[in-house]
């Protein structure tokens, strides 16, 4: 191993000092200064052509070293866009009679990522297939990257079908194995196969018992099926799951709680959530609870003392709407207020872009912190759609 390092070694330095002394000739014959290059990674890339990789690729054997070296050679080809050059170099090294198990199973990953990234997710799939037989990392890896050509084919049968197949291990897998069975059980919902739906939920909670979704599919049926009480059993075990859950069930549960005229348990429910979540529409469905119930007046008092806590855009509008809706006229003192509360919505938006690549700044920057640009910087103008009113 030592020795085949040390050849290893000695023609990669020969190759790339080959490199090296070609772009020093081409340069000198542009200017005079010599400078000390250092055969960076990033310098073999921008001067590597097909036959240098040739040679590179043309050793006679290849220790572990050299080949962590030449997985992160074609991982940045790859990363900078030259996937066939990636797949080239891959594939050459996948034929090598020289390299052992794990060193092919760790090549096969990269070449399945390049397919995947070229776009033949077909052979991607087949190669990543073949390495869920494999144990410990590239395992873990193979099996992560599978899903993922799943998921963004939208797949979701095969992710199911793998699991059942018990090819599918680890807790991760376990969070998306469920949301792929979720995704089932919607499709199936929409085509109001209820039975199947149902089936499918319990499978999901069944697989990852952490999983919020399958309550709220369930919940959704049952709202769809004017089971209102059932629907907001499933709802908050939903939420109870994973508060953020919220953002997806608010709209009927607050539905479900007004037909079966459970005041108080919505107001209990949305109280615990704005507090929690901060999550606005909570809040604005709390205010008009309070309009239905005690009139406008207390529900305006309650949404001025929040927004004063916690300004928003969004509480903000619903507040405005309001007061137009109920013609009111506000004291001197709630103005103030709402001056205070618009006027720290403004201070905490962006008021500076940059134009290269899009990062919001509260103060103007001459280089952009994020991208490094100079002089990219302009105001920040939102878009907004134009207006409907004529004033
Ligand atoms: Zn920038």
């Amino acid at each position: 191993m030592m020795e085949s390092g040390l050849v290893f070694t000695l023609l990669f330095v020969g190759v790339a000092s080959g490199w090296i002394l070609g772009y020093r000739y081409a340069k000198q014959k542009r200017r005079k200064e010599t400078v000390n290059y250092v055969p960076s990674m990033e310098f073999l890339l921008a001067e590597a052509n097909d036959n240098a990789l040739e040679q590179l690729l043309n050793v006679r054997s290849i220790n572990q070293d050299a080949l962590d070296l030449y997985l992160k050679l074609g991982r940045t080809l790859r990363d900078k866009g030259e996937v066939e050059r990636a797949i080239h170099l891959h594939q050459s090294l996948f034929a090598r009679t020289d390299l052992d198990k794990i060193a092919l199973q760790r090549v096969e990953l990269e070449l399945a990522i390049d397919y995947a990234r070229a776009g033949l997710n077909d052979r991607a799939e087949n190669l990543l297939q073949t390495l869920l037989d494999s144990k410990g990392a590239i395992y873990d890896q193979a099996s992560l990257y599978l899903i993922e050509l799943y998921e963004e084919e939208g797949e979701w049968q095969n992710i199911l079908d793998l699991y059942q197949q018990k090819r599918l291990q680890g807790t991760r897998n376990q969070h998306r194995v469920a949301h792929a069975v979720c995704q089932l059980a919607e499709c199936a919902h929409r085509n109001k196969a209820y039975l199947e739906t149902q089936k499918l939920c319990r499978l999901a909670q069944k697989i990852d018992s952490h999983n919020a979704r399958p309550w709220v599919i369930l919940a959704d049926m049952a709202f769809q099926q004017n089971e209102p009480r059932e629907a907001i059993r499933c709802y908050l075990r939903a939420i109870e799951l994973n508060a953020n859950a919220t953002v997806h069930v608010i709209d009927n549960m607050v539905s479900a709680f007004q037909q079966i005229h459970d005041i108080s348990g919505l107001d209990t429910y949305l109280e615990k959530h704005w507090k929690q979540s901060q999550f606005v529409p909570a809040l604005v469905a709390k205010t008009h609870a309070l309009v239905e119930q005690q009139g406008v007046e207390p529900g305006i008092q309650y949404l001025l003392r929040e927004l004063y806590q916690y300004p928003t855009n969004v509480g903000f509008l619903a507040l405005v709407e309001l007061v137009v809706k109920h013609r009111l006229q506000l004291e001197k003192s709630q103005l103030l207020v709402l001056y205070d509360i618009l006027r720290r919505i403004v201070a905490s938006e962006p008021k500076f872009v940059c134009n290269h690549c899009g990062f919001k700044a509260q103060e103007p920057e001459w280089r952009c912190p994020s991208c490094k640009s100079w002089s990219t910087m302009g105001p920040f103008v939102a878009t907004t759609p134009k207006a409907t009113l004529d004033i």
